[in-house]
């Protein structure tokens, strides 16, 4: 039997454990990959410390893999030995359901979950759908390449929420998803107004960098009144910060899977046509369309790597808000 390393959550709550594990064997649908780097998701952390339900049991975490194809299944089309690909949150959709039938596969009732519902790329080998893998844009090495299938994905998806008409738009919490959404916004003529933990001085002059024109405490009100923002980060009090922040008939678009209770809040913050919405998981044309924009502008992602094994460090820093950019675990 084959082996691999893999870094495995036992159980929410506890660190991950180093260890080896059987490698995987593709299904006839499924690409063996061998991982080349896998980024870190605030999403993982959301697992890893339990506070979403029903994990795959002795799950390996990742949903931000590039790896290449060193063995392919039976009935895949479109891949072949030695693709470089990339791999995202969304693993399987079932195509029937009525969510499925409507274009909305992100909200599928019976989807799987890569590194949540079924393994990710937290390893040296991962087996993933081929029908829900992208060929990634040459000009991204493996590394740089990883945030955009998550970070990226979901976050451009937000930023598509937050609709077209959009000049001023806020960024709250200026992590992985804002830092590669502000390229964007820039690219398009918008101006972003970035927003970080109160005091984090070296986020504000990172978002500056890339471009935002103010940039704040998320306990300030920005100078003008925005036409949108984000919120990235997954604190429930920024969406009442956000709706004091955002215009007559502003969005506010929570990009999160998980956030603490947003607490009440007077009725005419959301008068005049404000919306409060959230943004579920990714569609695969929303990978397509993303992979497309990003070598436009060029999106250039600031990474952290870690070796595989120090994993639960990308994590812990990640939750003490010690990243600039995106965390990436580099496979040998
Ligand atoms: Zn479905
Ligand atoms: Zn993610």
């Amino acid at each position: 039997m084959k082996t691999m390393h893999a870094m495995v959550l036992e159980a929410p709550g506890r660190p991950l454990q180093y260890r080896e594990v059987p490698r995987p064997e593709p299904g006839p649908s499924e690409l063996l990959l061998k991982v080349q780097a896998c980024g870190v998701c605030r999403t993982d952390l959301h697992i890893v410390d339990g506070e979403l339900p029903g994990p795959k049991r002795s799950l390996i975490p990742g949903h931000e893999i590039v790896g290449t194809v060193v063995q392919v299944g039976g009935e895949v089309k479109g891949f072949a030995r030695g693709d470089r690909v990339g791999v995202p949150w969304l693993g399987w959709t079932c195509g029937t359901c009525r969510y499925c039938r409507r274009d909305r596969e992100n909200l599928c009732e019976n989807a799987l979950f890569t590194g949540y519902t079924r393994d990710g790329g937290y390893a040296e080998y991962t087996v993933a759908d081929a029908r829900f893998c992208f060929h990634l844009p040459e000009a991204y090495d493996p590394v740089s390449a990883a945030p955009l299938l998550c970070a990226g994905l979901i976050g451009h998806r937000s930023y598509r929420m937050a609709g077209e008409h959009v000049q001023r738009l806020g960024l709250y919490g200026f992590g992985a998803a804002a830092h590669i959404i502000a390229q964007v916004a820039r690219h398009q003529g918008r101006d972003v107004y970035a927003f970080t933990r109160p005091g984090d001085e070296a986020g504000q002059a990172f978002a500056r960098r890339l471009g935002a024109v103010w940039a704040g405490g998320s306990d300030t009100r920005p100078p003008h009144p925005l036409d949108a923002a984000i919120l990235f980060a997954p604190v429930g009090s920024l969406v009442v910060r956000a709706l004091e922040a955002v215009d007559k008939g502003g969005t506010v678009v929570c990009a999160g899977i998980h956030m603490s209770d947003i607490p009440s809040f007077p009725y005419r913050l959301l008068w005049e046509e404000r919306v409060v919405r959230s943004v579920a998981n990714l569609t695969r044309a929303d990978g397509e369309a993303f992979l497309a924009v990003a070598p436009e502008v060029p999106v250039r992602t600031a990474v952290q790597p870690f070796p595989l094994h120090e994993a639960n460090d990308a994590l812990n820093r990640l939750r003490d808000g010690d990243i600039e950019g995106a965390a990436v675990l580099v496979m040998e």
